[in-house]
Formats: structure tokens, C-alpha cells, sequence
């Protein structure tokens, strides 16, 4: 395989499109070895078919706000690959978004649904729509319209989306809801529905909850864990609010968060009441970072930065892609931090995950660590066909269980001779492999 050739062709179908062939280098860079090795792969063309998305459907979004006033949004489902399941990917609403962006998220999420090892295929999506400082009604008008045009494509056994970047469990019920009208049916079409309606115990707090499970099994490979640690999470969302429940819980210290203009350092820590008065802001669409500041005085919001530059021992970049650069990086490696997971997807940049390699820091990649959300969803779709509902401890034992199947295979298919774990090899050889053999089974389609 030749990953330049393939590149520059990528690059010519795909101009600009700059997260997406980032995402694209990234796994052919590290399946290189493994697909020379085995030469079937590349004769029943596996790559070529693996990167290009099974289909696309872009569509118009109008809604009327509150004052009556007509807005139009772009609307978009990306199903990337289903050869070991249903599509299966979040929804993302955020202005920045575009196809490039979702192209890279749905080709991540094939070879992490891979490695959870449930039978779910890759595929994400979204809308521009900002929903900062929209009313709750505002928000269900935008839901319903998106929810006119994507019902036709989706459904339990075609393709479940999830919640992602502004999309949580109030827009999963306002999008269930016209689901269910359009198709007078209550199926299990989405996940992170609510805990009365389908919903599955755990789900709001797996992607951070598992995002920490695997970074316990990274500290665990050099004898140690959270007890005592210092951790700098990134966001205040889905992902790090988890994440800061369970460092916590294992004894560790979070000592900042952030959001798009800064971030909050507290050294006292990040924890209990903090996170609910958090979580109670996020509910009312409201900021979030700076009235952390006012309410909690000894904490202090640095403007305009981010929360690499703090001396910690542990890194969980958890709001969104490219928001840890290589001089991040570097800080993190001077000021003696020992491992990094990522909570979002792609949140450092190549010239950044170089380095902590390089410097043979821990360091785990989304699609790895990450996992446990959609691992959380594949189990409630399980729930939803098998019509009833685990208690919170059966699906946190599921999760946990799972994040450590990854860390084993990622270990298995990334260890070097010196004993050296290349997550990001072992990742996406796994996730990789599992996914070939599948197409290679089915035939060219
Ligand atoms: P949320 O919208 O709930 O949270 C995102 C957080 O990041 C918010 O606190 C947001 O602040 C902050 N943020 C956004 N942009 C920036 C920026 N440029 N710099 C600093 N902070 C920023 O999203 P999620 O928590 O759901 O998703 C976060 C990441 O995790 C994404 O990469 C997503 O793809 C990934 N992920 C999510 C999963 C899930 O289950 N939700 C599963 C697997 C991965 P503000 O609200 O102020 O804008």
C-alpha cells in the first residue's frame, strides 16, 4: 500500500476537506504494516471501498425562533461503512460544522465500533445550528425540522445516531419524539434517550466514565493509578463532566475545565457540588466557564488560553478536534505529565500525539479511549430489541468491561519489542482488522 498515492488521490476528490484526510493519514500510517502483511486485503480493494462513505444525504433545516423569524440551517447524515452493523454515530449540532468534519468523525467511528466489539457500523452527522442562547422551544422546532428529513434514512436495524457536540438527552427527545409521530412507532431509532422512554442507566456519564476506566488500565501498565493524581480535563460537556465524576471517585484531583474563550483553574478541585452547579447551567443553555469564577472565588478563569499550560499529571482533552497543539504538548512534557486520553475525538493535533510518542508518554487515542459512549449506546440498543433495562451496576460492569477488552486489544496489536505501547497503532490495527474481514466475507458492494 502506498499511503502517499492514496492521499494525493484522497486529496483531489476531497479538496479542504483538512480533518477529514488528517483522520484518513492517521489510520492508513499505522495499518501500513498490517495490510503489506497480508496481501488479500488490498486485492478485494479494502481501502479504496473504506474510505469512501456508503452514502451522504445533505438537506435544508427551516425554523421559525421565537419571534416568528424564518432560519435556514444545512442538515447532514454521513453513513460511512455498516459491514459489521447498523451505521452508528452521533449528531453533532455546532456552527463549525461542515462535511469534512463529519467525514472524519464517521470514518473514526467505524474502527471505534469495531473495537467496542458489538455489531455496530460507522456514521455521524449534524447541523450548523448554534443552539447558544436559543429558548428550549426554539431548540424542538430546530429538532422536529431536522428530524422531517432524516427519518426516512434511518432506523433500529439501518442506522441509530446519538447525541455529540450540542446534542444531548433534551434534543434526542425532541428528535424521538417526531420519529415516533412521523412513524407511529417507539423503537430504539436513537440512543441517549431518556431513562423513562428507553433510555439506558449510565449512558449520560459512559464516554467520560470509559474515557477514565482506560486511563486507569494505561497507569495500571506502570504500576500506578488515580490516587493523588492532579488532572487537567478539557470542556465542561457530555464527555468531560463524566470524566471529572469518575477521576474523582478514584481519588484523583481536577483542577481545571474549559469552553471556547478560557479555561477555569480551581486547585482545591473540581468536584461535588461544583459539578452539579455546572451541570445545572448547562441544563438552562447557559455559559458556563466564567460564572464558575464569580461563584467559586478561589478558583480563577484564565482568558483566552488553554488548560495545557497547568502542571498536572494527567491530560484529558475532552471538548473538541485540534484544541491540543505541539507547544500544548510540550508543556504537558515539561511540566512531567505522564499520560494523555482523549475524551473527544482528534483533539490533538498529529505534530502533538508525535510527540508524546516520541517521549514515550501514555497516550490514548479517542477512538480508543473514548469508546465507552457509543459502547453504552451498542448495550441500549440491546436493551431496547431485548425490551427491558439493566440496573446502573450490570451496565457500568458492561463498560468497564469493555474499555478494558480495548486497552487489551490495543496492547496486543501495539506493543514493541522494548515493551513500548503504541495505542494509536494498536488501535486502529484492531479496529481495522475486524472491519476487512467483514468486508472481505460480504464481497464488493
Ligand atoms: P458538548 O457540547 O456536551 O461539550 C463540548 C464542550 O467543549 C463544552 O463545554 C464546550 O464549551 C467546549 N468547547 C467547545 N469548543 C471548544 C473549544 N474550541 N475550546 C475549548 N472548549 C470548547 O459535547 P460532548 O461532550 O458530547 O463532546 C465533546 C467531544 O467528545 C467531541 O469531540 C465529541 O465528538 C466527543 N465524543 C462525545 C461522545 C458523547 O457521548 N457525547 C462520545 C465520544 C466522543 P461551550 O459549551 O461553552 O461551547
Amino acid at each position: 500500500m502506498n499511503v502517499d498515492k492514496i492521499m494525493n488521490e484522497l486529496e483531489k476528490k476531497n479538496p479542504g476537506e483538512v480533518e477529514y484526510l488528517q483522520a484518513v493519514r492517521e489510520v492508513l500510517e499505522s495499518i501500513e504494516e498490517v495490510v503489506n502483511e497480508n496481501p488479500q486485503i488490498e486485492a478485494a480493494g479494502i481501502i479504496d471501498r473504506l474510505i469512501e462513505p456508503d452514502r451522504i444525504l445533505t438537506f435544508k433545516v427551516p425554523w421559525l425562533d421565537d419571534k416568528g423569524q424564518v432560519h435556514v440551517n444545512r442538515g447532514f447524515r454521513v453513513q460511512f461503512n455498516n459491514a459489521i452493523g447498523p451505521y452508528k454515530g452521533g449528531l453533532r449540532f455546532h456552527p463549525s460544522v461542515n462535511l469534512s468534519i463529519l467525514k472524519f468523525l464517521g470514518f473514526e467511528q467505524i474502527f471505534k465500533n469495531s473495537l467496542t466489539t458489538l455489531p455496530m457500523g460507522g456514521g455521524k452527522g449534524g447541523s450548523d445550528f448554534d443552539a447558544k442562547g436559543k429558548s428550549d422551544a426554539e431548540i424542538m422546532r430546530f429538532c422536529q425540522s431536522f428530524m422531517l428529513e432524516l427519518w426516512n434514512i434511518i432506523g433500529p436495524e439501518t442506522d441509530v445516531p446519538a447525541g455529540d457536540i450540542g446534542v444531548g438527552g433534551k434534543e434526542i427527545g425532541f428528535m424521538f419524539g417526531m420519529y415516533k409521530k412521523l412513524t407511529h412507532t417507539h423503537v430504539g431509532v436513537l440512543t441517549g434517550k431518556g431513562l423513562n422512554w428507553g433510555g439506558s442507566l449510565v449512558r449520560p456519564e459512559a464516554t467520560g466514565f470509559g474515557c477514565v476506566y482506560f486511563a486507569q488500565e494505561m497507569l495500571k501498565t506502570k504500576g500506578t493509578d488515580f490516587k493523588g493524581k492532579t488532572v487537567a480535563i478539557s470542556g465542561f460537556g457530555n464527555v468531560a463532566w463524566g470524566a471529572a465524576l469518575k477521576v474523582t471517585e478514584l481519588g484523583g484531583k481536577v483542577v481545571t475545565i474549559s469552553g471556547p474563550d478560557g479555561y477555569i483553574y480551581d486547585a482545591d478541585g473540581i468536584s461535588g457540588e461544583k459539578i452539579e452547579y455546572m451541570l445545572e447551567l448547562r441544563a438552562s443553555n447557559q455559559d458556563i466557564v466564567k460564572p464558575y469564577s464569580y461563584e467559586f472565588p478561589n478558583s480563577k478563569f484564565v482568558q483566552g488560553t488553554r488548560p495545557w499550560e497547568v502542571k498536572c499529571d494527567i491530560a484529558l482533552p475532552c471538548a473538541t478536534q485540534n484544541e491540543l497543539n505541539k507547544e500544548d504538548a510540550l508543556n504537558l512534557i515539561n511540566n512531567g505529565c505522564m499520560a494523555v486520553a482523549e475524551g473527544a475525538n482528534m483533539p490533538c493535533t498529529p505534530e502533538a500525539v508525535e510527540l508524546f510518542l516520541e517521549h514515550k508518554i501514555l497516550f490514548a487515542p479517542g477512538k480508543a479511549s473514548n469508546a465507552g459512549g457509543v459502547a453504552t449506546s451498542g448495550l441500549e440498543m440491546s436493551q431496547n430489541s431485548m425490551k427491558l433495562a439493566w440496573g446502573k451496576e450490570e451496565v457500568d460492569r458492561r463498560l468497564h468491561e469493555i474499555m478494558k477488552n480495548i486497552h487489551e486489544a490495543c496492547v496486543k496489536h501495539g506493543k514493541d519489542s522494548a515493551g513500548f505501547v503504541n495505542y494509536v497503532k494498536g488501535a486502529n490495527v484492531a479496529g481495522f482488522l475486524k472491519v476487512a474481514q467483514a468486508m472481505m466475507d460480504q464481497g464488493i458492494i
